[in-house]
């Protein structure tokens, strides 16, 4: 299909038109997922899923594959039916409405382009759709290639771009409607991992000035918590914790979710009505650990664990000795493993800071870590 050709006047006129795009005071409506379940034949893809997302808000679904992240983002698009449920937008039942009606906008893995058109076709096929005129196709996909940063691209076909640029025409197709809500499915698993991360930045800007209500796909934790308000970890088609990326990193409340989100060492401790228990000692910590017949754990996150001068007062912090196994240097930090005197075995990150650097102990070598009770979470077991 080829573009309709505009004049230059009319281009002119149209790029100094002022778009209505979606500014973040005027941002897109609230979603309520309430008891979402989903079966395929015996596999429980999702589990009585609720989920709230705020208008305007960036939401991660993140999960290990098969933990029914895409089945959730299917349904919530109307190309899955679920087995029971609801789904609102604003004030509005969606899961009765089709697909095309849903005034949703989708970007995937593989961009889903049409390969035989360029740019500019590419991204004014849902305006021509939704039957705009030419003029208003104009000022739209210009302008929407400019915040992609493809100005300048819209005669090229899809087939002459880099992965980085196709899978910008895709954001740019599907925000170019303005759509109430924007889903995402692994967007950026196709591009290296420099690409990736700059995509990273630019989508998450991009939502900054569209304020668009957005469910993201992912399972890259890293790229979760770059990008996300909040996210919602699954497992297993439940999600098991959802808040925002700084308080799943600190208060993770089972071994899934801390293991999931972020480096983790797990210690085995013991929970009674005076506190937890590490080799009987009893660890200082800000929250009191609640006994429960689950089992319970001690998470450390690498970079919490300093190396301890023997020398200086520590009875702030918890305690460990053990001895050096074996010392990873990784450029702007070093990874230092310990194997505790109870068999147990730790692991510390030390950024690689001068005084640091100077102080990297050696294998074999007796050391003691400690730990800040406000650094001192403890999680349970997942049911
Ligand atoms: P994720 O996106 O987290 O990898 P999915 O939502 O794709 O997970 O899948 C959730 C579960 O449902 C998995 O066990 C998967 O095998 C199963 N599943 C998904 N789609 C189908 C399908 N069309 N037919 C049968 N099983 C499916």
């Amino acid at each position: 299909m080829d573009a309709d050709p505009l004049s230059l006047d009319e281009v002119a006129v149209a790029r100094k038109t002022v778009v209505k795009i979606r500014t973040p005071d005027d941002r897109s409506p609230p979603l309520a997922i309430r008891k979402l379940s989903k079966r395929y034949g015996n596999t429980i893809a999702l589990h009585d899923v609720n989920l709230d997302v705020r208008p305007g808000e960036f939401i991660t679904l993140l999960g290990p594959s098969g933990s029914g992240k895409t089945t959730l983002l299917m349904i919530l698009a109307g190309f899955v039916r679920p087995d029971s449920g609801s789904v609102k937008v604003g004030e509005e039942e969606i899961l009765v409405t089709p697909p095309h009606k849903r005034n949703v906008g989708m970007v995937f893995q593989n961009y889903a382009l049409f390969p035989h058109m360029n740019v500019f076709e590419n991204i004014a096929f849902p305006l021509r759709q939704r039957r705009f005129d030419r003029r208003e196709i104009a000022e739209r996909v210009h302008r929407v290639l400019e915040m992609v940063q493809l100005t300048g691209l819209a005669e090229r076909r899809v087939d002459q771009l880099s992965g980085g640029q196709r899978q910008r025409v895709a954001l740019a197709r599907a925000i170019v409607f303005e759509p109430r809500i924007l889903l995402m499915d692994e967007p950026l698993s196709a591009l290296d991992k420099k690409l990736r991360e700059q995509m990273q930045i630019e989508i998450r800007h991009l939502h900054e000035r569209l304020g668009m209500t957005t469910v993201y796909v992912t399972h890259d934790q890293r790229e979760a918590i770059t990008m996300s308000d909040r996210i919602a970890v699954m497992n297993l088609g439940r999600i098991i914790q959802m808040d925002t990326p700084e308080r799943l990193y600190v208060g993770p409340r089972t071994r899934f979710v801390a293991e999931f989100i972020g480096e983790s060492n797990l210690l085995p401790i013991e929970v009674d009505e005076v506190g937890a228990r590490f080799c009987g000692r009893i660890l200082k910590s800000c929250e009191k650990p609640i006994k429960t017949s689950a089992k319970q754990w001690l998470v450390i996150r690498p970079e919490k664990l300093s190396l301890l001068d023997g020398n200086v007062d520590n009875s702030s912090l918890n305690v460990f000795d053990g001895t050096v196994t074996e010392i990873i240097y990784q450029g702007e930090s070093f990874l230092c493993c310990v194997r505790l005197n109870d068999g147990n075995n730790l692991t510390i990150r030390n950024y690689s800071r001068g005084e640091m650097l100077a102080r990297i102990p050696s294998v074999g070598q007796p050391v003691r870590l400690g730990l800040s009770p406000e650094d001192t979470t403890v999680v349970h077991e997942d049911q």
